[in-house]
């Protein structure tokens, strides 16, 4: 395509502003029923590795949030009285789409989010897989029809789309957390408004756009981008005819809307904050076990809910691998993230970097060492060098916050029952890795560990078929997989007598 954006999208442009970055010529308005719209007010989205703004994007308003709302819920009907077979062909379609322009949006994901171009393609793969696999679930809702158990009448029981819903994603990965949103939504026959993050929305209208040259129809999706998500986001909560709210970010944040959504008592999915412990035992694969630990601390330069945050290794490996590992890590190539070669690209802004450098150097004050890395770059651009912390203290503040950075603490244990113990003190709960050469303790452990997802000798578990979320404050609901139709779905029941 020649664009990735939201040219010939939709009915047609209102006062569409198109800017150009390089190859791209961008619309970047509000898109609210199949319409680009411009506003008065703008704001800047910068590319993190230079500081350059590549876009004005529309700053939408509690208003626009409203009108969004109108579109959504006039085409509501309609979608959810679309045979499934039809919304399933419309979303394989919008899979085709992404996949032909998958270069195209990598390149445009990178220069909002700054991350590497690997780590945007392979973002790219993952969204699009949102869309096949829920153009395959699409048509496999199924209901049930039991006899009562005393007789005489009979449990019908069938799901329908819970309505409007709104949508609000974070920029760590502003293509996959939309798609894992609206793919589901739209099989399940819900409409959309949208709210992307303001450090990445460009990302979000591409998506709404190549969803409507696939055949949706207008209205169905739409997108409200604003550096005032309060004001935006209160408005979509207050509208009565908005019935879910779905909600990728922060637990700060999560914890925030849920107070406003419980207001309208809202179906929601919260998918919040991470602190995943990894844990390496005596008896792992130790080149496994490295090369798993790479893979997730430095996918998207460690900026992901996912990231293993805290490394506890078994004391007899824990100095191999905290070695082996900085090797590794210190190997990974740091630099713009649009440069072919590059692994590690720049966090998202300066407070990210300044966060970093907190968290290590208080963790360095607190007697640990940095086998590699440590100290932020001189220079422009938001850059954080991998690093690997050896000895950290089991009390260190660094292990109590989502680091969203290149940087892997590694506290050793000596035994199984304590690393549990290291693992489960947190309020979070979305994901577990365990790399150990005995399945029964591993799948043992599973049994043990809070957290949503496990992974057993793997670094990655991201994966669209299957049910993505956390336990404790991580989140409530599931993404993906088949769970991940069902949250946009309410269930009714049907006494019948006949
Ligand atoms: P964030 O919570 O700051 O923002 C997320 C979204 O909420 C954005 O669209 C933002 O504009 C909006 N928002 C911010 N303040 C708001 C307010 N007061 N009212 C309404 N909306 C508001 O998160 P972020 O910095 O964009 O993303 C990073 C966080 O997201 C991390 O904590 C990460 O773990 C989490 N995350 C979780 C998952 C998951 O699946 N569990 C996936 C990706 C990211």
């Amino acid at each position: 395509m020649g664009t990735p954006g939201l040219t010939g999208a939709g009915t047609g442009t209102r006062g569409a502003t198109a800017t150009r970055t390089g190859r791209h010529a961008l619309h970047t308005d509000l898109h609210i029923g199949g319409h680009a719209t411009a506003t008065d007010a703008r704001f800047p989205v910068c590319d993190p590795a230079t500081g350059t703004v590549i876009a004005e994007v529309a700053d939408g308003t509690a208003d626009d949030a409203v009108r969004a709302v109108a579109a959504a819920h006039e085409a509501g009907t309609r979608w959810a009285a679309t045979s499934p077979r039809r919304r399933s062909e419309l979303l394989l379609a919008a899979f085709g789409l992404l996949q032909d322009r998958a270069e195209e949006l990598a390149a445009l994901i990178t220069r909002e989010s700054g991350k590497a171009l690997s780590d945007a393609r392979a973002e790219v793969r993952y969204a699009a897989e949102f869309f096949r696999w829920y153009a395959e679930e699409a048509v496999r809702a199924a209901g049930s029809l039991v006899p009562a158990p005393a007789g005489g009448h009979r449990i019908l029981v069938q799901h329908r789309p819970v309505g409007v819903c709104a949508l609000v994603t974070p920029w760590n990965f502003p293509a996959a957390m939309a798609t894992r949103k609206l793919a589901p939504a739209l099989a399940a026959g819900c409409t959309a408004v949208l709210k992307p993050a303001s450090d990445a929305p460009l990302t979000a209208l591409c998506v709404a756009a190549l969803l409507e040259r696939a055949g949706v129809p207008p209205g169905v999706v739409n997108v409200v981008p604003s550096r005032r998500p309060g004001e935006v986001v209160g408005a979509l909560l207050r509208d009565p005819r908005v019935r879910k709210l779905s909600f990728t970010g922060s637990t700060e944040v999560g914890r925030l809307l849920l107070r406003e959504a419980a207001e309208g008592v809202l179906n929601v999915s919260m998918e919040l904050g991470g602190n995943a412990p990894f844990l390496v035992f005596a008896d792992a694969d130790l080149d496994a076990a490295v090369a798993g630990a790479v893979l997730a601390k430095t996918r998207n330069a460690g900026q992901a809910c996912t990231a293993a945050n805290r490394f506890y290794v078994q004391a007899p490996v824990a100095g191999e691998f905290g070695r082996r590992l900085a090797t590794r890590m210190a190997a990974l190539t740091v630099g713009p993230g649009h440069a072919e070669g590059t692994d590690i690209g720049p966090l998202i802004n300066a407070a990210a970097v300044a966060k970093a450098d907190r968290l290590v150097a208080s963790a360095v004050a607190s007697g640990a060492r940095a086998l590699t890395g440590g100290a932020r770059p001189s220079g422009p651009g938001c850059f954080y060098p991998p690093t690997v912390l050896a000895d950290v203290p089991p009390g260190a503040p660094i292990l109590a916050e989502e680091i969203f950075a290149p940087v892997a603490p590694i506290v050793p244990f000596d035994r199984e029952e304590e690393a549990v113990r290291h693992a489960n003190a947190t309020d979070m709960g979305l994901v577990s890795y365990v790399y150990t050469g005995d399945l029964a303790r591993a799948l043992r452990l599973t049994g043990l560990l809070e957290a949503g997802m496990v992974g057993v000798n793997r670094g990655l578990v991201s994966e669209p078929a299957a049910p993505f979320g956390g336990v404790k404050q991580s989140g409530i609901g599931r993404e993906g997989g088949h769970d991940g139709l069902l949250d946009y779905l309410e269930t009714q029941y049907t006494a019948v007598d006949w």
